[in-house]
């Protein structure tokens, strides 16, 4: 999220679904069962699509023992069993009386049992990683993400990284003049298909030399940076050669009497390397970037701490949504952007935005989640689930879409109220070309801004899913019905 700059406070200057249950089945012909009616959509593992000819209603039941139900099959149950897996246990009880099992672990297994009423189709499958990727394979991935440092427009690091992840999992990637990256992932859609854009920021906020005096380096924010939290704080910084350094505030007698009793200011802070001051003044130039670097640490509750969460939690929710459409078809074209400078300019998504021309476009971002001190209306509580941006920057039809298809699959969504600019992606991808219709989904953080950043799994996992479900939902005529209609 983007903040102003050198202020404390913090300005937001910010149908119908249809359920395409599409797995791998590993034999090698149609599923066995005799179906009446054409609803989901399965592949073998030679990729053969083929359809399940019958309804396949789902009831849910989650481990809290919350029943719900899809429009369209099963008994579902979930249960998370550690803070690095998930494990879902699925009864299928179908029309024709057959009953499935379907164990989806965090390892690369897949159980896929058939057992009972019809003895026809009682059977035992197991698939290697042919299903549902594990959600909780996020974590190494968004793990990494923190360990690099792709400070807003100098985002080159965690490019590359996000790169090497998308690869595999759509069918054309490139970069934007401004470092943005473009992955398209085509829709089965037949003629010309329409494409939505999902954004999710992938800079980081930090710091850049401005000023080396006497070996200790001088500097300014790059994103919003409240600087009563960098006292202390290991950095690395970015010269001929990476330095490592940590954030140090001068002896309090040293400091003018007007300086000694508040929080020290920016222009008071320093990095010191530890070199001698020639040895300083010849590895680090002004206009060096500093970047934190401090590691991300598991908390207890599945919650990950750490440094530039805003905004790669997104990045990681958004690559869910690109590995869960692995298993989904889904007509429209599908543009994953890792956007550049979000925390500066916002001038990342605006051009891509421009180049891509999207009918719609969905921005992710994080947002406040509940701490001391920050219970308002603005704020939401971590690990409850996701947020639906509603404003001046965000499509009312796609809000109300959004919202539906989350009641449906029971992923608890807030309405994040942003009257004015959401300071987020979303107003530079709504304004672009001759406006795109363009809805924002957050994610919970606490402490944001800081290096200890704070988001819980779940909530990113929440997002991925419910994006995917968005995705392979959307029809032709998507478009065509968009009003801009508040009631
Ligand atoms: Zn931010």
């Amino acid at each position: 999220m983007l903040f102003a700059r050198r202020g404390r406070r913090f300005v937001r200057t910010p149908t119908r679904q249809h359920y395409a249950n599409s797995h791998f089945h590993q034999h090698g012909r149609c599923h066995p069962i005799p179906h009446r009616q054409s609803n989901s959509i399965h592949r073998n593992q030679h990729n053969y699509v083929h359809a399940h000819r019958q309804r396949n209603f789902h009831n849910h039941v989650n481990i809290h023992g919350q029943p719900y139900a899809f429009p369209a099959a099963d008994l579902h149950l979930y249960s998370v069993a550690n803070s690095n897996r998930y494990t879902d246990i699925n009864l299928h009880t179908l029309a024709d009386a057959d009953q499935h099992a379907d164990i989806h672990t965090n390892s690369i297994l897949h159980s896929y049992n058939h057992s009972v009423a019809n003895p026809a189709i009682a059977n035992l499958h197991t698939f290697s990683k042919l299903n549902h990727k594990p959600m909780t394979d996020i974590l190494p991935f968004l793990k990494s993400l923190l360990a690099v440092s792709g400070l807003s427009a100098y985002e080159g690091p965690a490019a590359h990284l996000i790169e090497e992840k998308w690869k595999p999992l759509v069918d054309d990637i490139t970069a934007s003049r401004l470092g943005s990256l473009h992955a398209l992932k085509r829709g089965h859609g037949k003629g010309r298909r329409p494409s939505v854009m999902i954004a999710t920021h992938m800079d980081a906020i930090g710091l850049m030399v401005t000023k080396i005096v006497d070996g200790f380096l001088h500097v300014d924010e790059i994103g919003g940076i409240d600087s009563r939290i960098l006292p202390g704080t290991p950095v690395m910084v970015h010269g001929k050669q990476d330095l490592p350094g940590v954030i140090v505030i001068p002896p309090m007698k040293t400091l003018p009497e007007s300086a000694r009793e508040d929080a020290i200011g920016l222009p008071y802070l320093l990095v010191d390397v530890g070199l001698l001051p020639s040895k300083t003044a010849s590895l680090v130039r002004v206009g060096d970037l500093v970047s934190f670097d401090t590691q991300p640490v598991e908390l207890a509750g599945d919650i990950l701490s750490g440094h530039s969460l805003d905004n790669r939690a997104s990045v990681a929710a958004l690559t869910i949504c690109l590995e869960e459409l692995q298993t989904k078809l889904h007509r429209w074209d599908v543009w994953a952007v890792a956007t550049a400078q979000e925390e500066e300019t916002i001038g990342g998504a605006a051009t891509s935005a421009f180049d891509l021309h999207p009918d719609l476009a969905v921005a992710i971002d994080v947002t406040f989640a509940k701490s001391p001190s920050a219970n308002d209306w603005q704020a939401f509580p971590m690990g409850k689930g996701v947020t639906l941006g509603w404003g001046a920057n965000l499509h009312p039809f796609l809000y109300k879409n959004f919202k539906e298809l989350a009641d449906k699959l029971e992923i608890p969504a807030a309405m994040d109220i942003t009257p004015a600019h959401s300071g987020t992606d979303a107003y530079s991808i709504q304004v672009a070309r001759e406006g795109i219709p363009t809805m924002l989904l957050g994610i919970p953080l606490r402490y944001m801004h800081t290096s200890v950043e704070l988001v819980a799994i779940k909530d990113v996992q929440r997002v991925g899913r419910l994006l995917a479900e968005f995705i392979s939902g959307l029809e032709d005529d998507f478009v065509s019905k968009i009003v801009w209609d508040e009631e």
